[in-house]
């Protein structure tokens, strides 16, 4: 078996390329490598395996997808104080907290004495549960650390599934092995790395010309002229990633229809307005966030379906590497008329993205904060930030077609029909208006609904019903 306190074998780059292989897009604040040796520190400085913490951080938090109960803002990579989906648990204010809270939990089952300062809420409650020192090995967690800790559709008992190697602490060895052997094979047969874009067409509009739209205080600042120079960068950083990038304008003074524009995204796969905001006449230092706005639902197509997506991942990007203090938001704006004529009142209210429908491409306006904002206005007309942040953009752009890619290939055979299945008699299956147990209860599904029902869209176990209203989870299904 393998002891929970000991020196730790993988490194942080083997760590950081094994948790990458698994999910591009871990939501993690802090470069992925980085993160990845706070757990070889933090597990140092109490003589516990750190690698094999953060292997069980990735089994507790899906490869820090955060799709159960524990939110990536907790800083709780284990689940301390989460007792079911309504307990979130412990919060920490940073990673390195929460890491060493974890590692400290560990070395509490094991028993030897904490070297550093207890910042594990929970450690008070191994003493009181006299599990002190009950357990010196990883594989002894499942039914400790874990409850049950193993699958009760599986297997009778606890001892049944260590006996299969598969209760919680085993399969974190069994994770931590397929890790160390991951890199290893990339080692010996070193696969040329291909470009995340390659293949990928993406139109940029830089959202005016000429000088226009000054803020009202800082003269230097024109949001023409600035999203001019961050189009530049974007276009730089997405090419270097391998996309074809066509662009609205030939140069910053002429212009271009809105529509025309979105419509030049014709053949591409998104299409990306620059702005920057305003609010009022004057300055306004209160307001500062970044709107997405993605294009209007539409039924009888996917890009907005794809716009939603984009918008929903580059915003928190975006408002991130710019500081926003309100964070970000992900819009829509309908038009008030039936601008295509189709008799669907679904139609974009801002020319670009009704453009963009019109050629069925995905398209997104960025609104990077507020140029009525004197903090955003200083921050925006620092070049070294336009630079990060075109980085950062074209980086999230990436990750999400290069997730795409995984997914199209993955794509399962829809549209099938279910049943309810698995539901305990009297309780009823959830409907929910997204893909998770978090999301808005939309309907529900008796345990003996007899009835046939169609789903047209696979997400993470979960089903999306063609009436529209909303997703189930697949494992209360059987195909029918
Ligand atoms: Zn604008």
């Amino acid at each position: 078996m393998t002891k929970i306190l000991g020196k730790s074998v993988a490194t942080a780059e083997q760590m950081a390329a094994f948790l990458l292989s698994k999910n591009p897009n871990p939501k993690i604040n802090i470069p992925v490598e980085t993160f990845c040796r706070l757990f070889l520190y933090m597990g140092a400085l109490e003589g516990v395996r750190g690698d094999l913490s953060f292997i069980q951080s990735c089994k507790e938090t899906g490869y820090f997808a955060f799709n159960g109960t524990v939110k990536p803002e907790q800083n709780n990579y284990a689940g301390l104080g989460t007792t079911d989906v309504n307990t979130p648990g412990a919060y920490f204010p940073d990673e390195a907290t929460g890491i060493l809270a974890q590692i400290q939990h560990a070395k509490g089952y094991e028993g030897t004495d904490l070297v550093y300062d207890c910042v594990d809420p929970r450690y008070k409650v191994l003493i009181q549960c006299g599990k002190l020192g009950t357990a010196k090995h990883w594989e002894e967690l499942g039914g400790s650390w874990a409850v049950p800790g193993y699958s009760t559709k599986k297997y009778a008992s606890l001892e049944e599934a260590n006996n299969a190697k598969d209760s919680y602490g085993y399969q974190i060895v069994n994770m931590f092995n397929e890790m160390i052997g991951y890199e290893k094979k990339e080692e010996t047969t070193p696969v040329e790395k291909e470009l995340p874009l390659k293949g990928i067409k993406i139109c940029i509009d830089p959202g005016h010309y000429g000088k226009y739209n000054r803020c009202p205080s800082i003269p230097a600042y024109y949001e023409s002229e600035v999203m001019w120079k961050l189009h530049l960068l974007q276009k730089k950083y997405l090419e270097e990633m391998g996309a074809v990038v066509v662009t609205t304008r030939k140069d910053a003074n002429t212009d271009l229809a809105l529509h025309l524009r979105g419509q030049a995204a014709k053949g591409c796969h998104l299409f990306i307005s620059d702005h920057s905001n305003a609010v009022g006449g004057g300055m306004n230092e209160s307001i500062d966030y970044v709107a997405v706005y993605h294009l209007c639902e539409d039924l009888s197509a996917t890009c907005d379906d794809i716009s939603e997506e984009i918008a929903k991942g580059i915003g928190p990007v975006i408002s991130r590497v710019m500081g926003t203090n309100q964070g970000y938001k992900v819009l829509t704006r309908k038009a008030s008329n039936d601008r295509n004529g189709d008799g669907v009142m679904n139609d974009n209210y801002y020319g670009v993205l009704h453009g963009s429908r019109t050629v069925d491409v995905p398209g997104l306006i960025l609104e990077h904060s507020f140029h009525t904002n004197t903090k955003a206005v200083n921050w925006l007309l620092q070049d070294a930030n336009l630079d990060a942040l075109a980085k950062a953009e074209a980086e999230y752009i990436a990750s999400y077609f290069s997730n795409t890619e995984v997914n199209i290939e993955d794509k399962p055979d829809v549209p099938y029909c279910i049943r309810v299945a698995n539901v305990g008699v009297g309780d009823v299956l959830n409907i929910r208006k997204e893909p998770t147990v978090s999301a808005l209860k939309t309907g529900q599904l008796a345990y003996n609904d007899p009835n046939k029902y169609t789903i047209v869209e696979e997400r993470n176990g979960w089903g999306r019903l063609k009436s529209g209203i909303g997703w189930i989870n697949l494992y209360y299904t059987k195909r029918s």
